[in-house]
């Protein structure tokens, strides 16, 4: 991959920038945080925005509604969107970020037209069951059974964690279709409306005070046949290419908000007298160091999977699966973001405490990082297995 901007892209971000400038002061006010309803229209409002102006899956291929964009476009748009403080992703985040991927690689012609089109468009949000309350790392035993009746499939069990499960349209279902078989062998990947008579959600708080997520339990749901991606018993493939994108993509614009607040912190710390300390400035320095090199990692992990990796379902313009990489990057930029909300209560000092200030809440929040997506422990196996060819543990 080039790391030079080309005068195409440098007149991309040109025009990305003034459109920017154009609509961002049009958005509605952010409404507060526990206000879900009102926080899924802002983001949605906002999708729809990126949709209209040509900016909605830029890097989604083009037969999946997409634009095709190049890596170094793609990543120059999340660059400009947090420069000019865009709205986050949001509750569009499992759709835009991974299961819409998903479906772009592994969806039937006919999965695809129904589904992409609404998440691009913001018109419909998705969450997702995967987790289980005694599945989480250890995804493959997850006992929500699916039982084949006819047309449909009768789904029973418990999820947990199902981040935006209160607000969402759908959600990426793993279900155990053949209980006989080897553990992973089962399971199959079913989009479930979530209207369906016999969902429950549940909110749960978590230590920041969001309820951001939710407990699921499925009683006799049925969920028609044609709502399976992949052949049936074939759905732990399906979710590797899920989590692929959950690890490998899913929190790169993150990083980039995270740089933000980096500058940030070093201006508070000049502002407040504390960047006399020389034990901080050097963790600002490190932390400013961390970034980059994560930034770099971004754009191999980036260009890798835009060329289509071993494993990938359809190459190229955009279709192509994140690799191993990716759990590099899940595990580093974990971690990096615990230190920098770590250096910001440094930098607060006392105000570290007030739950209301923004960075203190991110701290808290923060916390959650290295267990979301995969813990660290796990990726770090994935990393000694799957990279570094150590041997499996037990
Ligand atoms: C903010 C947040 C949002 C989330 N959103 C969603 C969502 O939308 N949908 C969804 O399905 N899930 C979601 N999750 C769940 C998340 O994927 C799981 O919490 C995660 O996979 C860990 O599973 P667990 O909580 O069951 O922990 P466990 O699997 O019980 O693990 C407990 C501890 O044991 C360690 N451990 C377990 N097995 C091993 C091993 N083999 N080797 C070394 N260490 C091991 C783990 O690393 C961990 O530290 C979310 C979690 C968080 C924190």
């Amino acid at each position: 991959m080039d790391l030079t901007y080309t005068p195409e892209e440098e007149d991309f971000r040109a025009r990305l920038r003034t459109w920017l400038g154009e609509v961002l002061p049009r958005l509605p006010e952010k409404p507060a945080a526990a206000d879900w309803p009102g926080r899924r229209a802002y983001d949605t409002t906002w999708q729809r925005m990126l949709y209209d102006a040509g900016y909605a899956g830029l890097h989604w291929p083009l037969d999946a509604g997409g634009q095709g964009a190049t890596p170094t476009q793609h990543l120059i748009f999340l660059e400009e969107t947090e420069r000019a403080g865009a709205p986050y992703v949001g509750a569009n985040f499992v759709g835009l970020l991974h299961a819409g991927p998903t479906l772009a690689v592994e969806g039937s012609a006919a999965q695809r037209a129904r589904w992409l089109p609404p998440i691009l468009r913001g018109d419909e949000i998705w969450c997702q069951g995967f987790s289980e309350p005694d599945a989480g790392s250890d995804l493959a035993a997850l006992r929500t059974r699916a039982v084949r009746d006819g047309d449909s499939y009768v789904v029973s069990g418990a999820k947990i964690w199902t981040s935006h499960a209160e607000v969402a349209d759908w959600c990426e279902l793993l279900v155990r279709t053949d209980p006989a078989a080897p553990r992973h062998h089962g399971i199959s990947w079913l989009a479930m409306p979530m209207d369906a008579p016999g969902v429950t959600v549940r909110p749960l708080r978590t230590l920041a005070g969001s309820t951001e997520f939710a407990e699921m339990f499925l009683d006799e749901v049925r969920v028609p046949v044609g709502n399976r991606v992949g052949a049936e018993n074939d759905g732990w493939r399906v979710t590797m290419v899920t989590l692929s994108f959950e690890r490998g993509t899913a929190f790169v614009g993150e990083v980039v908000a995270c740089r933000r607040v980096l500058g940030a912190l070093a201006r508070a710390a000049r502002a407040n007298g504390r960047w006399d300390d020389a034990v901080l400035r050097r963790r600002l320095g490190r932390l400013h160091a961390e970034f980059a090199a994560l930034w770099r990692l971004i754009q191999w992990n980036v260009s890798e999977a835009m060329a289509g990796p071993p494993g990938a379902g359809r190459r190229g313009s955009g279709g192509g699966v994140p690799g191993i990489g990716g759990s590099v990057f899940k595990l580093r930029y974990s971690h990096v973001r615990q230190e920098l909300y770590d250096t910001a209560a440094q930098v607060l000092g006392a105000g570290a405490l007030d739950a209301d200030h923004e960075w203190a809440a991110d701290r808290l929040s923060s916390l959650s990082y290295t267990i979301a997506a995969g813990t660290s422990q796990i990726q770090q196996n994935i990393v000694a297995e799957r990279i570094l060819g150590l041997p499996k543990g037990r």
